[in-house]
């Protein structure tokens, strides 16, 4: 069989091996369509700093069940699946409480471990979730916007408050979709005029602000003087997530979704005299991937305007420079296996 390797920063390969064998408690699943997303375009360009290379990217999956036992998911051989990428340990803390998503021996496919960007892949049966009612491109999205439904259900949103979403790429996309069908006013952000515009045509949200200077008083105008009840930081960048802050109201939450490579610093006085709650967000939990599930099963959400580009196997090896051109307007690429 097939598969793609990142043999090193700037280097995909393809390449043959045999197929996999069927392991107790495990399942072979044929890779149909694979989501790219930020982590794979930093891995590949060398600015992920826990990656270690040769790597098999592809976290984003959705599959086809080719061997399986007999399971207490009821999934048969020929059933469609999300696969969940984070392996968790099941024992510590986090896990006993339900929290997998941050277990702290946690394994994410295709960061820390290969992933699924090859014909066929042995992948523990509780990782697979089965979504016969999708379509595989809604299945390929699901990880990335079970991120965004995690990170609307660490917010409490209420319905008709403001919610200001700062970065619109697909995470942040995901999460203003979410938080709109929560019921929340939705504020997007971004420094590109051009992603606020594909948010507002294609996504639906009605407010947006451009980042910088004038951001403070839009967002003041638009909230009536009281700023946003929560507000998500999507960007990761230092910068932004030290600025959103002051987006938030008093008494708000702020969550971090974006995920920054050193020291952020607020100004304790600020963020104390607004009671500020600030919530980390990571991974996601099958609970969150279930949500998801109901929400593309009933067409809630814009999955063609979603995915911008969609290539064949052998084809992304050479299209994937291209994707890191901001110009080039990649929200989603999706690869067929
Ligand atoms: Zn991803
Ligand atoms: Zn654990």
């Amino acid at each position: 069989m097939k598969y793609i390797v990142c043999e090193k920063p700037g280097r995909f390969k393809l390449k043959e091996k045999s197929n996999p064998l069927k392991v107790a408690g495990e399942a072979i699943v044929s890779i149909k369509k694979i989501g790219i997303c930020g982590t794979d375009l930093h891995a590949y360009t060398g600015n992920q700093a826990f990656f270690t290379y040769p790597r098999v990217l592809g976290h984003e999956l959705a599959a086809e069940v080719l061997e399986i036992e007999e399971n207490n998911q009821n999934i048969q051989v020929g059933d469609k699946v999300i696969v969940m990428p984070y392996i968790s340990c099941g024992h510590c803390v986090a896990c006993r409480n339900g929290k997998t998503n941050c277990c702290n021996k946690i394994s994410v496919l295709g960061v820390h471990a290969d992933g699924g960007m090859q014909e066929q892949i042995s992948i523990p049966i509780n990782l697979l979730i089965p979504a016969n009612s999708l379509s595989y491109e809604e299945m390929a999205i699901a990880e990335p916007l079970a991120i965004g439904a995690h990170a609307v259900r660490r917010a409490q949103i209420q319905p008709n408050e403001f919610v200001a979403i700062i970065g619109c790429g697909p995470i942040g996309i995901g999460i203003m979709k979410l938080a709109q069908l929560a019921g929340a006013k939705v504020i997007a952000m971004d420094r590109d005029p051009g992603r606020l515009n594909y948010v507002k045509d294609k996504i639906g949200i009605d407010h947006t602000v451009l980042a910088g200077n004038t951001a403070l008083d839009v967002i003041m105008e638009i909230t009536d003087g009281e700023m946003a009840t929560v507000v998500f930081d999507a960007t990761g960048n230092k910068e932004a997530l030290e600025k959103g802050i002051n987006y938030m109201a008093f008494g708000g939450r702020y969550i971090l979704v974006g995920l920054s490579k050193g020291k952020l610093e607020f100004d304790h006085p600020t963020i104390h005299a607004k009671e500020t709650a600030i919530i980390c967000s990571r991974n996601a939990t099958l609970e969150d991937f279930k949500y998801v599930i109901a929400i593309l099963e009933k067409g809630e959400f814009p999955v063609n305007s979603y995915i911008t580009h969609n290539v064949g196997f052998t084809e992304m090896i050479p299209q994937f420079d291209s994707w890191l051109d901001p110009g080039n307007g990649v929200i989603k690429a999706i690869v067929n296996v």
